[in-house]
């Protein structure tokens, strides 16, 4: 198993290229550059999030605890429909620091196993995924370059550990106990692989709807959406109410005119509705 001082000098040098081609080859602004490296070199660090708890251990959650609520912060306020004033962004920031620096880490030490799920090509995918879903911009191609910066700092980490699982006595070659235990797609115990499964399953559906490769299924999404405006939009934002209102008042001059009937000053009073 290779140290953290290893895992940070690999990464690191990754997170470098990463930035400079990002930026001179594909064209990103140098901003972009600077964080898809970041996320590179923090990307090789995270397999071991589920090691003992040591220095390095506590390093890894007070960086995670510090970055992922400046990457995650304003999805955040989106999501849960917060207001974005200074003073709910601190409130919610420090939250999450000290839910991530103490809650999360003490949650992932009484759970998890070293070198089990966290040490794995799901695992992988699962940050990668959430620095797609995390980051703070539209565009598919940025978001995407994001996580591919996570999956190779997190790639490095897993191919570094199988590496030092190779022991140089001389000319033989050994394999030591924990030799292909780290890039794997399986681990040992049925829950950990069914917990990564199922958070996997659900953050490839919300990337792939997110970049537009699969869609939702549209029916039962617009008598959902209509309603819930209805209801706000009738107490806090009267302005709302002029633009939902024709919605539903358009369906119905179209049916009768489907029917055949002669229904020609309808027809053109639903027309002039719209
Ligand atoms: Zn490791």
């Amino acid at each position: 198993m290779a140290a953290y001082r290893e895992h940070i000098a690999v990464s690191g040098m990754l997170g470098l290229g990463t930035g400079v081609v990002s930026t001179i080859v594909f064209g990103f602004t140098p901003v972009q550059g600077i964080l898809v490296g970041w996320l590179t070199a923090i990307g090789g660090i995270l397999p071991d999030l589920d090691s003992e708890s040591g220095r390095p251990v506590r390093e890894m959650f007070g960086l995670t605890a510090a970055v992922a609520p400046l990457i995650f912060i304003e999805r955040i306020l989106q999501w849960a429909h917060l207001p974005g004033d200074k003073e709910t962004v601190m409130a919610l920031f420090l939250a999450m620091y000290l839910g991530i620096k103490y809650g999360l880490a003490s949650l992932v030490s009484m759970f998890s196993v070293h070198r089990g799920m966290f040490h794995s090509i799901p695992a992988l995918l699962i940050a990668a995924e959430i620095a797609y879903l995390g980051y703070p911009r539209h565009e598919v191609r940025t978001k995407a370059l994001m996580a591919a910066g996570v999956a190779i700092g997190f790639f490095s980490h897993l191919l570094l550990d199988e590496i030092y699982s190779v022991e140089w006595s001389g000319v033989r070659i050994k394999l030591k106990k924990s030799a292909g235990s780290a890039i794997k797609f399986f681990g040992e115990g049925l829950a950990g692989n069914a917990a990564a499964y199922a958070l996997l399953l659900g953050l490839s559906f919300l990337t792939l709807h997110d970049a537009g490769i699969i869609g939702m299924p549209d029916a039962p999404a617009r008598p959902m959406l209509r309603t819930t405006t209805a209801g706000p939009a009738a107490d806090e934002h009267p302005v709302a109410i002029g633009e939902s209102a024709p919605l539903p008042a358009f369906d119905g001059p179209v049916l009768p005119v489907e029917s055949g009937a002669p229904q020609a000053g309808r027809l053109t009073g639903g027309a002039s509705l719209r």
